[in-house]
């Protein structure tokens, strides 16, 4: 098991309705030492693309993306929530069903803050059936910017949004991929990777 994947195990807790809760140190109390663990193997699996700009959406994968933009040393933004349907023309928008709040969103981002010139590593805390991926995506694709690599600290392998995202050909890296998880026993199933 990597780092991630014996922290989970120690702290995380599975609940019914597929929700793995990380709370005590992913997104609500946040390890900051972990963070940084998290931003260093980041920068090593994406190391030969020219990343200039990380991005992600709030509220959870903002700390996480701090870490990463130190690591790469570029800017970070995060895309907005925004209830408002007076969105004006200098945002980037896309629509994001939530999948813990179970309802949607307009996402947005200044077109003050990505261009043609960007090289985007796009992070977030979780991924399960891939909505605020593609999401973010499409904001990214909107701006002419190009997306490097999706960077994502627990991806749910059970869900299909991993699956989907690699066929299309996405360089997805998830630092630990749950297979399976019980809420009744709390056993937790990683996928066995290469690189992990
Ligand atoms: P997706 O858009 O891929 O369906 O779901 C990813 C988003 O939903 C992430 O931004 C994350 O905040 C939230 N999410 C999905 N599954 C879980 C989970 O098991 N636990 C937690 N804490 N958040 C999750």
């Amino acid at each position: 098991m990597n780092f991630l994947e014996e922290r989970i195990v120690k702290d995380g807790v599975v609940k019914p309705g597929n929700v793995l809760k990380v709370e005590s140190f992913l997104n609500h109390q946040m390890d900051i030492a972990l963070m940084d663990q998290i931003g260093d193997e980041f920068k090593h699996r994406f190391a030969d693309k020219p990343i200039n700009k990380i991005l992600t959406i709030e509220a959870s994968g903002i700390g996480i993306a701090c870490s990463v933009a130190r690591a790469f040393n570029a800017p970070m933004v995060f895309a907005k929530k925004s209830k408002s349907i007076n969105i004006d023309g200098e945002m980037y928008v896309a629509e994001v069903e939530s999948f813990t709040h179970k309802n949607t969103n307009q996402v947005i981002v200044s077109k003050k803050f990505l261009s043609p010139n960007d090289h985007v590593l796009i992070v977030d805390d979780f991924l399960a059936n891939g909505c605020a991926l593609n999401g973010l995506i499409a904001i990214v694709e909107a701006a002419g910017a190009t997306v490097e690599g999706l960077g994502i600290v627990i991806e749910k392998g059970f869900q299909d949004g991993g699956k989907n995202l690699r066929a299309k050909g996405y360089h997805l890296e998830s630092l630990a991929i749950v297979e399976s998880m019980n809420a009744e026993t709390g056993d937790i199933q990683f996928r066995v990777q290469e690189n992990a």
